[in-house]
């Protein structure tokens, strides 16, 4: 059985596997579970994530309470959520805003 290589997902794909592709990956998963101001310093690390949407997304969507996901603090994904109550899919969302190439406007 061969296995598939862990590819960066190209401009504006969707990844559903995105975990391996973080930039956190195979680094000490205790650091983005740190708590309160802590998580200011470690969402640090998701700056240039290629896949930081699907991981903001899988986060939003499980209602993923603790940690650092996809740049966002818990604090940061409860106040989106608060200010988003319409958004049923947040991965349909972020995924047609990744493919029109506008990540950032999440709000
Ligand atoms: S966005 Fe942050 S927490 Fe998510 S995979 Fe990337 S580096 Fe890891």
């Amino acid at each position: 059985m061969s296995i598939s290589p862990v590819t960066a997902p190209t401009e504006g794909q969707w990844v559903t596997e995105w975990a391996p592709l973080g930039k956190c990956a195979g680094s000490d998963p205790d650091a983005l579970f740190v708590q309160g101001k802590a998580q200011r310093a470690a969402k640090i690390v998701c700056k240039g994530c290629p896949v930081v949407a699907e991981c903001l997304a899988d986060a939003l969507d499980n209602r993923t309470e603790f940690g650092v996901w996809g740049g966002m603090t818990e604090r940061e994904r409860r106040a989106l959520l608060r200010r988003r109550p319409d958004v049923r899919s947040w991965t349909a969302l972020l995924s047609a805003a990744k493919a029109r190439g506008a990540e950032g406007a999440i709000a």
